[in-house]
């Protein structure tokens, strides 16, 4: 009963009563008894939708009744936001919630206040790399998704962070949340932590696999679900997911409910969204068609693309597709329409399982193999990636209970589909940590800031992780330390004296910006080379190779580039080298060369070599060579934007989603930020450049818009039309004459006031004002 919890505010039972809970659910129940609530570690291994936040919010809240403060760690950025609004519900008793997201090299000071934080692992490690005072005053740390530390990409972070709060505050709580897993003993035991691991789930779950004409189900039942001439069988158990049921007198059994189809790619999830439109729409009543109508006329606002009328195409017919490439504002459309019921069918990818909070009466897996570059063609998904998705089906309180299936072609792929996903259990998880890419970063902000003062320090402090209590190999972590530590020695970011290491000034630097130690080698490098050859831009290859290669650390280069600048021109730094230049980097996700880009992008090469910084590789360096090539294909998308070429043009030149567009954005803003404070820290005078470059991207505008793409409201498109009714910048908006600005902004009324009040208009109304019809705006 929650009216019987030990340790927390009183204010709790009623609140949750209100909340239509009385009762904890048994693994919640276990967490209490366990000692959730009085500041015992625990991990919980418990299905999706078992109510894991309750669990996390026990152990957080009972914990600042306590005086203390919590932080809840979420894997992605996205599901912070939707953390944050979870816990504002407490702000009404006094608490206070911060999230913290975006710019990686900030301290955060604000977040001081706060009751509770919510930040990704990545920020949060960014936060100890800055010494955040307030880090030391956590009292409970929740780190929610804990298996994907098995992600070789992001696992490292979040087990670093982890052992580095618990190093820092040995008298934290830890409540690690994670899937059902097959080891959640072995994090246990890493965490000190209680176990809590069960299979409950609030509403039945049956999985099964469709086959012929019937839906084959886990407890032996078969489903007759017929599929039709030309039909594909997903739409076949969408349409039966939506047809209503009655039982044998004509009543009313079950009302039809919504589907989740899992696919395995971007363009998979919109070519089915397509197509299940038409199963979904003759289901849709002429009510649901107006609201439909009405979403999709806001996602087509969110932007000019492809992507986003296809988009607003499938919603008309109350099907969506969800995935990484959509701006975030589509994603929010198309999330709160699936839970209002509107949208039937969501078509999404793996990724972004976590993401939906949208329980649905079914879920298809339809593929359950991906495309894996590294491990060469398709291969299967984790069992417990199939089960994550399965586990988002049934609705408590409105299903009688969830459906999740795989769609199998062949009696034997029926079979297999039993044995690999039906009846398996999950896999281990296992640390990714001994990767040396993971290493150079976390072993560098491990002695930069303090961890870590020799090496014998430093091996005893990576003990303390996950990587270290799963191992059998002794030998190999330490391995590979050595090789990272002689890395970072050799490139000038640390030095090592008779076993004691020191992390240089431009150790420090690196580690705080957040940056990969190689990307920020990288970014040297390019810099210096520039430096170093800027003045004889025209003397050819030749004289340029034979000048690379001697220098092996940044205080080298640097000292060599004070002999030889002297005549560089840092006005002549051109946008693209800057693009490229961070493009090539391991912290940027470069876009992959398709067929035929080569060609494209060699003749681009070969015409633009000159704005590069640094030597292109030979061909015959066919890998590095080809990166090459990517960063410029990357530059050139990023040049693009910062150009003003539309959107529209971007996505279909680069074949990207109007999403990726941002995260290139983003990254190459922090990249470029970065890129500014190493060339101070190597004495480069370009940073005015850099950071010409870095605004522009971000703004997504030539020179001229900078200022006024800078002002709330206005970005890009509108900038342009302002500037071509004769408006340059902030102070001449503020005072520009209502009815320009009016026609400037398409007559369009509340943008216009709400822009004149972000230029620091006294009396932004523009109430009775007309459009100047002489402002010609170009409405293409
Ligand atoms: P998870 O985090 O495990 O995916 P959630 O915490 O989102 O699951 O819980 C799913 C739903 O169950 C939420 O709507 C939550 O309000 C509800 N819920 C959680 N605990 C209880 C409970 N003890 N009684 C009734 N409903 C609950």
């Amino acid at each position: 009963d929650v009216a019987d919890l030990p340790g927390v505010p009183e204010w709790l039972p009623d609140h949750l009563r209100e909340d239509g809970i009385e009762e904890l659910y048994p693994p919640q129940g276990e967490a209490v008894e366990a000692g959730v609530t009085e500041g015992q570690n625990l991990v919980a291994a418990i299905p999706t939708a078992s109510g894991k936040t309750l669990v996390a919010e026990l152990a957080m809240l009972s914990s600042v009744a306590r005086g203390g403060k919590a932080l809840y760690i979420v894997p992605l950025r996205a599901l912070a936001s939707e953390k944050q609004a979870e816990f504002e519900q407490f702000e009404q008793y006094g608490l206070d919630v911060g999230v913290s997201t975006g710019n990686y090299e900030s301290e955060g000071g604000w977040l001081a206040d706060k009751d509770i934080v919510v930040a990704t692992s990545e920020k949060v490690d960014s936060l100890v790399r800055n010494d955040a005072p307030w880090i030391e005053e956590l009292t409970c740390v929740v780190s929610d998704e804990v298996h994907l530390v098995d992600d070789g990409q992001r696992g490292p972070t979040l087990e670093v962070t982890l052992a580095k709060l618990r190093r820092l505050n040995p008298d934290l709580q830890t409540v690690a949340l994670s899937a059902t897993i097959g080891n959640a003993d072995e994090l246990a035991g890493w965490l000190d932590a209680e176990l809590v691991d069960s299979d409950w789930r609030p509403i039945e779950l049956q999985k099964g696999v469709h086959y012929g004409q019937a839906l084959h189900l886990e407890d032996g039942q078969q489903k007759r679900l017929a599929v039709k001439n030309n039909e594909k069988a997903t739409a076949a158990v969408v349409r039966d997911t939506l047809q209503d049921d009655y039982d044998d007198d004509g009543n009313l059994e079950e009302e039809g409910g919504s589907s989740l189809v899992f696919v395995n790619s971007r363009r998979n999830a919109e070519a089915a969204a397509g197509r299940l439109a038409s199963t979904v729409r003759p289901h849709l009543t002429g009510e649901e068609r107006e609201r439909l109508a009405d979403v999709a006329a806001e996602i087509r606002d969110v932007s000019d693309t492809e992507t986003s009328d296809d988009l607003a195409d499938a919603v008309a017919d109350g099907a969506a597709f969800h995935h990484a490439g959509l701006a975030r504002g589509h994603r929010e459309l198309v999330e709160d329409a699936f839970r209002d019921r509107l949208v039937k069918v969501v078509c999404a990818t793996p990724t972004l399982a976590a993401g939906v909070n949208t329980p649905s009466r079914r879920v298809v897996v339809r593929d359950w193999r991906r495309y894996d570059g590294t491990a060469g063609g398709m291969q299967p998904l984790s069992v417990l990636e199939v089960h994550q998705m399965m586990g988002r089906a049934g609705r408590p309180g409105l299903d009688p209970y969830g459906e999740a299936v795989l769609v199998a072609n062949s009696h034997d792929e029926l079979d297999e589909l039993f044995e690999r996903y039906v009846w398996a259990d999950p896999e281990p998880v296992r640390s990714k940590l001994a990767a040396e890419p993971a290493l150079r970063t976390h072993i560098l902000a491990t002695v930069s800031s303090g961890f870590a003062r020799s090496r014998e320090g430093l091996l005893e402090f990576l003990e303390q992780t996950l990587y270290a209590s799963q191992t059998d190999e002794s030998g190999r972590l330490e391995n590979v330390t050595d090789d990272v530590l002689t890395y970072l020695e050799r490139n000038g970011f640390l030095e090592i004296e008779a076993g004691e290491l020191d992390a240089t000034s431009l150790g420090h630097t690196v580690s705080r910006l957040y940056l990969d130690p190689m990307s920020a080698a990288e970014i040297i490098d390019g810099l210096e080379h520039w430096q170093r050859h800027a003045g004889d831009a025209d003397s050819g290859t030749d004289e340029r190779d034979a000048a690379e290669g001697g220098f092996t650390t940044a205080s080298e280069l640097a000292s060599e580039r004070a002999e030889a600048s002297g005549d560089a021109d840092p006005d002549e730094i051109s946008a693209l080298g800057l693009y490229h230049l961070v493009s090539r980097t391991p912290d940027m996700y470069q876009l992959y060369l398709r067929s035929g880009d080569r060609e494209e992008f060699e003749m681009e090469l070969y015409e633009r070599e000159d704005e590069l910084l640094g030597p292109t590789p030979s061909e015959f360096e066919d890998s590095r060579f080809e990166d090459w090539l990517s960063a410029l294909k990357t530059a050139r998308l990023l040049e693009d934007w910062a150009e003003e070429v539309d959107e529209e043009t971007i996505t279909e030149r680069y074949g990207v989603g109007p999403g990726d567009i941002r995260g290139k954005v983003e990254t190459a803003q922090w990249l470029l930020g970065a890129a500014e404070s190493l060339a101070n820290e190597v004495d480069a005078d370009v940073a005015r450049a850099i950071s010409e470059a870095r605004i522009r991207v971000e703004h997504g505008v030539r020179e001229e818009l900078v200022e006024l793409a800078g002002v709330r409201g206005v970005g890009r498109k509108r900038a342009r039309r302002l500037f071509e009714a004769g408006i340059a910048d902030r102070a001449e908006l503020r005072d520009a004459a209502k009815p320009v600005v009016l026609a400037a902004l398409r007559g369009r009324r509340k943008t216009a006031e709400n822009v004149l009040e972000n230029a620091g208009h006294r009396d932004p109304s523009m109430e009775g004002v007309e459009p100047d019809p002489d402002v010609e705006v170009d409405t293409a």
